[in-house]
């Protein structure tokens, strides 16, 4: 849709009312569940969720999904999102939420699913409490898992410490083996810090050593209340070299092997949506389920202004219809002038309103990444077009497009 096409969803102002939305909206097409909240058993020194003051669950300190709860939720998802449905756990550590939770989750969705439905779960674990017994629910329904590690040992554990402060790389490395043995589908997942962040060659060969096809490499990008970048995050162009670096070394095996900026990448040139929500011209095609059942529309806008509902209370129609939900999506679109000019404004579509930073956190600022998604792009475009022409016969045009779809 245009910005010339004539609006069907009024999305000014932040109203939690659904008055007034009509005709088809855009549908939520997965569920990011927090069945233990934000709660962790490891103290990553730089993880986002710790202390944050917009948390608005930080002062409870017991926070696990209930079965109710639970049920509830994969009834009615199951029923709307007819005939495929995806459900992603992530925390904190969802694995606190313990193996009989996840159990329930599929007697759940084996109760309610309907013949021929298709039913995906994946889980993002730190690995800490991974054990046979895990990797057997994991292997026999086809949990697809991604690992957090940083990369070796001394890179991994200059800020991924447990509770008493130690390194966790070794307890990690005994869950990856585990998995690797049980035959359990993961990939792993590499924050970029101060600690690898120049060090691309070392990081990917060290995964490439263990066997590992798939990789995805999150920017780190924390800031004071100053605006000023925490220590342990990385630059734009830092990040943009580390991506230039890898790009050079998984090309030579890009059939076998999958780096995830990339594959999105590659997406988007072959004109279909990328699976990351950073290169989607809205945020609307996820939400977050948090422990209690309250609903918002990201992971990092987990804050009392965007909620969007409750799964106890709401259909999930109701949530979709959501002005807030609009209004949220929407944000994004508030390109900067530079964007608007930029050569991959129509792949990018200013990057992730979460590391759009100026001083003060603003949604119309620049994305602190700008600069390395140019270097990325501009080196991988050209060489991820024709492989795409190659398999497919055609790309996608990457001319300037109008920026609002609301
Ligand atoms: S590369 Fe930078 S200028 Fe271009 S669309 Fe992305 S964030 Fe905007
Ligand atoms: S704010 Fe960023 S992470 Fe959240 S939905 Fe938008 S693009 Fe995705």
């Amino acid at each position: 849709m245009s910005s010339g096409t004539p609006n069907a969803f009024p999305i000014l102002g932040d109203s939690y009312s659904t008055a007034g939305v009509t005709g088809a909206v855009p549908r939520i097409t997965s569920l990011l569940i927090k069945p233990a909240s934000a709660v962790c058993n490891l103290d990553c020194e730089y993880c986002f969720y710790l202390d944050r003051d917009a948390d608005p669950y930080k002062e409870l300190p017991a926070r696990r999904m209930t079965h109710d709860t639970l049920e509830r939720l994969v009834d009615s998802y199951l029923f709307y999102s007819y005939p495929a449905s995806t459900f992603a756990f992530q925390g904190g550590e969802p694995t606190l939420a313990g193996l009989d939770f996840f159990t329930k989750l599929v007697d759940f969705q084996q109760q309610f699913g309907r013949g021929g439905q298709a039913v995906s779960n994946s889980l993002q674990t730190n690995g800490v409490l991974i054990d046979k017994d895990w990797c057997q629910l994991f292997r026999q329904y086809h949990f697809l898992i991604g690992l957090s590690i940083d990369g070796p040992e001394e890179i991994n554990d200059r800020y991924r410490f447990n509770k008493a402060g130690h390194g966790t790389w070794k307890r990690v490395m005994q869950s990856l083996e585990l998995m690797q043995k049980e035959k359990v589908e993961f990939n792993v997942l590499c924050v970029l810090n101060q600690a690898n962040v120049d060090k691309p060659r070392d990081v990917y060969r060290f995964f490439r050593k263990l066997g590992i096809e798939y990789m995805q490499f999150i920017p780190l990008a924390e800031f004071n209340p100053d605006g000023s970048p925490m220590p342990f995050s990385i630059t734009a162009e830092q990040y943009g070299r580390f991506l230039c670096e890898v790009f050079d070394l998984w090309w030579p095996e890009r059939r076998k092997v999958r780096v995830r900026f990339f594959d999105n990448l590659a997406e988007g040139v072959a004109g279909q949506k990328p699976g990351s929500c950073t290169l989607h011209e809205t945020c609307d095609s996820y939400v977050v389920v948090e422990y209690n059942g309250d609903v918002y529309p990201c992971d990092f806008f987990v804050e009392k202004e965007w909620k969007l509902g409750n799964v106890n209370l709401d259909s999930w129609t109701e949530i979709a219809r959501r002005q807030k939900r609009f209004s949220f999506a929407a944000k994004k679109t508030l390109a900067h002038p530079e964007c608007q000019v930029c050569e991959y404004q129509a792949i990018c579509h200013g990057g992730c309103p979460k590391t759009r930073h100026g001083p003060q956190r603003r949604f119309e600022d620049l994305d602190y990444f700008c600069q390395a998604y140019k270097m990325a792009f501009s080196k991988a475009v050209g060489p991820l077009r024709k492989e795409v022409e190659k398999l497919y016969g055609q790309s996608a045009a990457l001319t300037p497009q109008h920026i609002s779809p609301y």
